[in-house]
C-alpha cells in the first residue's frame, strides 16, 4: 500500500503529489537545499527523440521541460532556490544508451552544473547516500539508476602523455608537496587527446583499483584561468562511488585516513584514501571495511566547509562499525591538501589521541 503523500513546503501542502515523488524526497538530502519547491507542477516533459545527422546520434528536441524541483544550489551561495532539477533527472535516457540522465539540472545563479564534477557530486548526493533515521532508503530500481549505472573497468590514459613539465613540478613544489609525489602516485601530463580534449594541459592522476588502472582525474597545474574551466576533470562516466583512491597502498597499514580528494591523499601517502567526493557510497563503505580489520582506526579528515553536513553524515553512516573512528577537524579555511605533510600527520595523531585512540605511525 503506498504511503499517503503529504509534502509540505513553508507550511503549504502541495496540491498534488510530485510526478517523481522519489526524486522530490531525495532532493532533501542535498546539503543546504533550503527545502524543495515545485515548479510547473503536474506538467510532463514533451518532446521528440530523433536521429541528428550532424551529431551522429539520437537527440531530444524538447517542447516543454515540464515539472521541476527547485532547491538552493549547494555549489554557490544561492539562497533563492535557483537550482532547477527536472522531474526526469536520473531516469534512463534513451538518447544516451539508457544511462541515467544527470544533465537535466541547471543552476540559474552561477551555472554550477556545467562542471562535470559538480554534476557527479549532485548525483551522488541524490542517489547514493543510504538514508539515515527518518528517511526511507532509496528505491533505485524505480528509476533504473543502479542497473544502468556504469561499472568499473580497465582504462587507458586519456591521450598522449609525457613526464610532468617543469612548470608542473614547480607548481607542486610551491604547494609544498614532497618530491616523491610524482613517482609515488604515477602522475603524468597530457599533451594531446582526440577523445578527451579537456584533459589536455592537465596533470593526470591515474586511479587504480586492485593494481589495475580504472580511471583518471585531471588537475589544472595552478588555479583555473576561467570559471568555465573546472579545477578537476574526471574521466567521463567514471563510477567514483566504486573506488577509494590509493586503497591499494593504504591497505594493511595500522590506520586509515579518509579524505575527499586526491591531493589530500598526497599529503599522507601511506595512510590516505580519497572518496573522490563529499559522500561515501555503500560500495566505498564495503571496500573500507574489507581493507581494514576491526581494531584499525578509521580517521575522517574532510574539508572543513563540509564539517556540518557531509562529514557528519559520513560519520553517522559508519558510526556502528567496530573500528575506532575519529573525525578530525581542521582549522577553517584549510583543506588537508593545504597543510604541510608533517602538520597534517601531527593534527591527525593529536586529535585521535584526544579521542583516546593511539595511532601507530610508521606501520
Ligand atoms: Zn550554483
Amino acid at each position: 500500500m503506498p504511503l499517503p503523500f503529504q509534502p509540505v513546503y513553508a507550511g503549504t501542502a502541495l496540491s498534488q503529489p510530485p510526478i517523481c515523488s522519489t526524486l522530490y524526497r531525495y532532493l532533501h538530502k542535498v546539503p543546504n537545499n533550503g527545502g524543495v519547491l515545485v515548479a510547473n507542477q503536474g506538467e510532463h516533459m514533451t518532446g521528440n527523440l530523433a536521429f541528428d545527422p550532424g551529431f551522429r546520434r539520437q537527440r531530444w528536441t524538447i517542447a516543454n521541460w515540464g515539472e521541476a524541483y527547485r532547491i538552493n544550489c549547494p555549489f554557490c551561495n544561492d539562497t533563492r532556490h535557483r537550482l532547477w532539477v527536472n522531474h526526469r533527472y536520473g531516469q534512463p535516457d534513451p538518447a544516451n544508451l539508457a544511462w541515467p540522465s544527470d544533465g537535466l539540472v541547471i543552476c540559474f545563479n552561477e551555472d554550477c552544473l556545467k562542471d562535470l564534477d559538480n554534476r557527479k557530486q549532485l548525483f551522488e548526493w541524490i542517489f547514493e547516500l543510504p538514508n539515515m533515521r527518518e528517511h526511507v532508503a532509496p528505491v533505485l530500481d524505480m528509476s533504473g539508476v543502479t542497473a544502468a549505472g556504469p561499472r568499473l573497468q580497465p582504462c587507458q590514459w586519456p591521450g598522449q602523455m609525457e613526464a610532468l613539465p617543469d612548470f608542473c613540478l614547480t607548481y607542486l613544489a610551491q604547494r609544498g608537496f614532497r618530491g616523491d609525489t610524482v613517482s609515488l602516485f604515477g602522475l603524468r601530463y597530457c599533451v594531446g587527446s582526440q577523445e578527451f580534449p579537456s584533459a589536455v594541459g592537465r596533470i593526470i592522476v591515474p586511479i587504480y583499483h586492485n593494481r589495475q588502472m580504472v580511471g583518471w582525474q585531471g588537475r589544472t597545474p595552478g588555479e583555473p584561468t576561467s570559471r568555465h574551466m573546472p579545477k578537476y576533470y574526471t574521466m567521463p562516466h567514471f563510477p567514483k562511488r566504486a573506488v577509494l583512491y590509493n586503497l591499494d597502498n593504504a591497505r594493511g597499514r595500522s590506520f586509515c585516513v579518509v579524505f575527499e580528494g586526491v591531493t589530500d591523499v598526497w599529503r599522507l601517502p601511506g595512510y590516505g584514501v580519497a572518496l573522490l567526493g563529499k559522500t561515501i557510497s555503500v560500495e566505498q563503505q564495503n571496500l573500507l571495511r574489507a581493507a581494514f580489520s576491526e581494531n584499525q582506526p578509521i580517521i575522517l579528515c574532510l574539508d572543513p566547509e563540509t564539517w556540518d553536513n557531509s562529514a557528519l553524515k559520513i560519520h553517522e553512516m559508519i558510526r556502528g562499525w567496530p573500528n575506532p573512528i575519529v573525525r578530525v577537524r581542521l582549522p577553517d579555511g584549510f583543506d588537508p591538501a593545504d597543510l604541510e605533510h608533517d602538520t597534517l600527520l601531527n593534527t591527525v595523531v593529536t586529535q585521535a589521541q584526544a579521542a583516546g585512540i593511539r595511532l601507530h605511525v610508521g606501520r
